[in-house]
């Protein structure tokens, strides 16, 4: 009898196939978000969008993580009224539905004092990590809630996470209630030491570093093999650097969840991982998660009771006018020219000759169509931009304009929008010489700007006092701070309006602000 039965569980066995294999751990990566719906009028990226990703690989079998590269508490329209406690509410519902691991970046230190730190942190039912730097808030309880060599269990695995973040002298905020140790290269070969010594059977990397030192860190998968991957943020186009023995794969997202990362990791019966990783693109053919949706709503609610003039008309559109980042961050934007344009009137004593303002200030990630919303001007200004007006000889404004095009790769803050002058470059010449032509309009046409004359010219005051590595001379006088963007631009848009006429103008292809050379284009303004 018990003969018989063992045989049929043998033949009912074997009519099943082996047991299956525990399925594995799907790291979903996003970073650099800053709004609690989607963007693009609704189109593109957004929380909900991940949630539902997030089920459908659970619904597959996935154990699935959430990793986030930082830059999610400022800047935005919400967080001048709460602080980043909206991405908070939101971090910790996606939380519970796949646990959540961020690394702060930049932004989490916007704010001067710890008081809006610490309210975030304490609200925060996901983890914060940071392996470079610690909280000094003087909350005992949120110092300790930072996480060093964050160790989790998953799919039956033990995960190990090293966690770093931008130091000032790489563009990192300096705030009292924060203090940074060591380079990246040696904090992140402790961790991982640390890690090891916890009886890891993976090692990950989360970020919030310039690209090129992601690069550099993904060596150390040379000497710690168990470093599978490295994900971080930061950059708010996709970035990608391929895997091999001796490297480990890096990879960050698009800005808002526009395109994310989802990464398997594997183990075989020797418990030696296989990674693979593709990117997704959250645009319409995602559905919203309902659940999800009621919280957005919430949000959206509480905004309109705050400022219930926020979906007021103030203008018209008379094209789109493109403020998506992959546009401002990268090439002419007619939003960001119409902003320049406003800039050279901001001060009484006439209008300067030259304007320009990094694209990283334009948040709103949307085309500004049809009629021009209040909420549009509040939405591209996340926070206030107080304007400098000063002077500068061509040769020196050359020197400091090649600022905004050094560098490698997609989608720079730094990339400038302007007015009163065309600038012609080359991406293939090294970083500080890539200006081939700087252009002002003479009375017939264009001339190359004069070395020696001097231009008046205005600029946000973050970028006068050298942000962005904008290196502008200070040995002239210069206005205060005065005349805040925002404000200028909505008086530019209501004049119009009281005019009857409509706000922005195509980027015209004949007639460029911002042209590079290359194979099909070999010469400037042609
Ligand atoms: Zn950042």
């Amino acid at each position: 009898m018990k003969r018989i039965s063992l045989l049929l569980v043998a033949v009912f066995l074997s009519a099943c196939g082996p047991p299956p294999e525990p399925a594995g751990i799907t790291f979903v990566h996003l970073n650099d978000t800053y709004r609690v719906g989607a963007v693009e009028d609704g189109n593109a990226g957004g929380f909900s969008r991940v949630v539902t990703l997030v089920r459908e690989l659970q619904d597959e079998g996935r154990d699935v993580r959430i990793l986030h590269g930082g830059d999610f508490l400022y800047p935005s329209l919400e967080s001048q009224l709460w602080n980043g406690l909206q991405i908070v509410d939101a971090f910790n519902f996606m939380d519970a539905v796949a646990p959540l691991y961020a690394v702060s970046g930049n932004h989490e230190f916007d704010r001067r004092g710890p008081e809006q730190l610490i309210a975030a942190v304490r609200a925060s039912e996901f983890d914060w990590l940071g392996d470079n730097y610690t909280f000094k808030t003087g909350a005992a309880d949120v110092d300790n809630a930072l996480q060093r060599a964050f160790t989790f269990e998953a799919a039956g695995r033990k995960v190990g996470v090293f966690a770093l973040l931008l130091h000032p002298d790489d563009g990192g905020n300096e705030r009292d209630y924060l203090e940074y140790t060591g380079d990246y290269v040696a904090v992140a070969e402790d961790t991982i030491r640390m890690l090891e010594a916890k009886g890891v059977d993976l090692v990950i990397g989360v970020t919030h570093l310039h690209m090129w030192q992601d690069v550099e860190l993904a060596g150390l998968k040379a000497k710690y093999p168990k470093l599978a991957f490295i994900v971080g943020g930061h950059e708010h186009e996709p970035e990608y650097s391929e895997g091999s023995d001796d490297a480990a794969v890096v990879m960050k997202g698009a800005s808002n969840a526009r395109i994310v990362w989802a990464i398997d990791v594997d183990f075989d019966a020797s418990g030696q991982a296989t990674v693979n990783e593709r990117k997704v693109v959250l645009d319409r053919s995602i559905a919203f998660d309902p659940d999800y949706e009621i919280l957005a709503n919430k949000w959206r609610s509480r905004l309109l009771e705050k400022f219930p003039f926020l979906e007021a008309r103030v203008g018209t559109a008379s094209v789109p006018l493109d403020s998506r980042e992959v546009t401002v961050r990268n090439e002419e934007s007619n939003w960001g020219n119409f902003i320049a344009d406003q800039m050279r009137g901001a001060f009484r004593d006439g209008k300067a000759d030259l304007a320009f303002i990094n694209g990283g200030t334009l948040r709103i990630d949307d085309f500004v169509e049809g009629d021009i919303l209040f909420e549009d001007i509040g939405r591209t200004f996340g926070f206030s931009s107080y304007l400098r007006k000063t002077t500068l000889t061509g040769a020196e404004f050359r020197e400091v304009l090649e600022a905004g095009y050094r560098g490698d790769g997609p989608s720079k803050g730094y990339f400038p929008q302007v007015s009163g002058f065309r600038v012609c470059i080359d991406r293939s010449r090294n970083s500080g010489d890539r200006i081939v032509s700087l252009q002002v309009p003479v009375e017939e046409g264009w001339q190359e700007i004069s070395d020696e004359a001097e231009y008046s010219i205005v600029v946000p005051d973050y970028l006068y006092r050298g942000g962005d590595g904008y290196d502008i001379p200070k040995d002239r006088p210069a206005t205060p701070p005065g005349s805040e963007l925002k404000y200028l631009v909505l008086d530019g848009i209501l004049a119009a309006q009281a005019m009857g006429e409509q706000i922005g103008a195509p980027v015209d292809p004949a007639n460029p602000r911002f042209e590079q050379l290359s194979q099909d284009n070999d010469r400037c303004f042609d």
